[in-house]
């Protein structure tokens, strides 16, 4: 095996992938669900090295690790965030949890996403340069975060209860680029009820699948409407998705019920409330003009948007690290959504870094190049070095 194969990143982020920790929103499976295990590896491996450390527990098996090193009344504080949970495993290629090392890659769910990230974070933080940054003032907090594949709770969590930095690096995958901006999510599911009725008389009953039809038409007239109202000069437009629908009882049967979830991109400017509301109104006037009896409409995640300015210190200094380490700095915005969403609320800089690429996430023989790993080490390293230079 070549000597960068057996590096102390690679052999940390096999134990990692070798810990399951798939959200339990993403398995049935009781033996490789929630991510308590892997937060309590992080604990261990932090303590090992200094680290104090508290815990956010949502349950038994889920709960945050929140690590802190550094003096009590610091001059600066960071925070760097990795989420805990991996996406399932149903229809992967390769042993799951069984990490191989090949053709320089590392193999296993979570290599990429976002394991390898955090174990490149995790060796940057040596004993000796986390006592540099502890003498410069720089007190650092590593977060191992749960629940982010389903919502964002763990992350929500710890905002909610104040947890804040002057800068946070937020560990995904992001092949090396600054994501400085991505979009908030509004997820929800909204049930329409109607009246069961035998078909060959659709006027006894009530459709609610053609009370979905019309709403579903007219969000796509909504949708339009803000596009041209809340376009971001970063980030683009709002988009809306309508991801699942579900209903009816049979050929012969007037639906009583239909549910879909949807899927809204937020922009900056705009609060889950600008679209709800109108929402709610129309709902009102559905069942006040008797097209529905009732609905439901239940939030499965309400993510806000985040954008740190391009030419802050956080996003100056990454660039800087990057050149230092031999690459072109590339700055960009996402599609997706992560745990930037919420920390933006408590942190003054946000950005997402990491080695690693979102195509291979979630994938069936998911993978993280060790060059790359090794590289995200050595930007972090870098980062980590200036800024105790810098504060001290
Ligand atoms: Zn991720």
């Amino acid at each position: 095996m070549p000597a960068i194969e057996q590096s102390e990143v690679v052999q940390l982020l096999r134990q990692l992938i070798a810990i399951p920790s798939v959200n339990p929103g993403h398995t049935d499976d009781a033996a490789i669900a929630n991510e308590i295990r892997l937060a309590e590896f992080l604990g261990t491996h932090l303590a090992g090295k200094g680290f104090e450390l508290a815990w956010d527990r949502a349950s038994e098996e889920r709960g945050s690790v929140i690590a802190t090193y550094g003096p009590a009344n610091p001059s600066k504080t960071i925070v760097l965030e990795a989420h805990t949970d991996t996406v399932g495993v149903k229809g992967m290629a390769i042993p799951p949890f069984e990490p191989t090392v090949e053709n320089g890659r590392v193999h296993g769910r979570g290599s990429c996403d976002t394991k390898g990230p955090m174990a490149a974070a995790l060796c940057a933080l040596s004993k000796e340069r986390i006592e540099r940054l502890a003498a410069a003032g720089v007190q650092i907090q590593f977060v191992g975060a749960f629940g982010e594949e389903k919502g964002n709770i763990g992350a929500d969590r710890l905002v909610d209860q104040g947890l804040g930095a002057d800068m946070a690096l937020i560990l995904e995958p992001t092949e090396l680029s600054i994501v400085y901006a991505h979009k908030g999510a509004l997820w929800v599911e909204l049930t329409l009820s109607g009246e069961l009725a035998h078909s060959s008389n659709p006027a006894s009953g009530l459709n609610a699948i053609n009370a979905m039809a019309e709403l579903l038409a007219w969000l796509q007239e909504q949708i339009v409407a803000d596009q041209a109202k809340h376009r971001d000069s970063t980030l683009g437009p709002p988009t809306l998705n309508a991801g699942r629908i579900e209903g009816g009882v049979a050929i012969n049967i007037v639906p009583h019920q239909c549910t879909v979830e949807i899927d809204r991109r937020i922009v900056p400017g705009e609060e889950p409330e600008d679209f709800l509301r109108p929402l709610e109104s129309r709902l009102e006037a559905m069942k006040h003009e008797g097209r529905i009896r009732a609905y439901t409409l239940k939030i499965i995640k309400a993510g806000m948007p985040f954008i740190t300015q391009p030419d802050a210190p956080l996003v100056q200094q990454l660039q800087a690290a990057l050149r230092a380490t031999g690459h072109e700095p590339k700055l960009t915005t996402a599609a997706w959504f992560s745990d930037a969403g919420p920390f933006a609320q408590t942190c003054k800089e946000v950005v997402v870094f990491g080695p690693g690429s979102i195509a291979q996430a979630h994938t069936k023989d998911e993978f993280i190049e060790v060059e790359e790993l090794m590289a995200g080490q050595r930007v972090i390293e870098h980062w980590l070095d200036t800024l105790a230079a810098a504060t001290g």
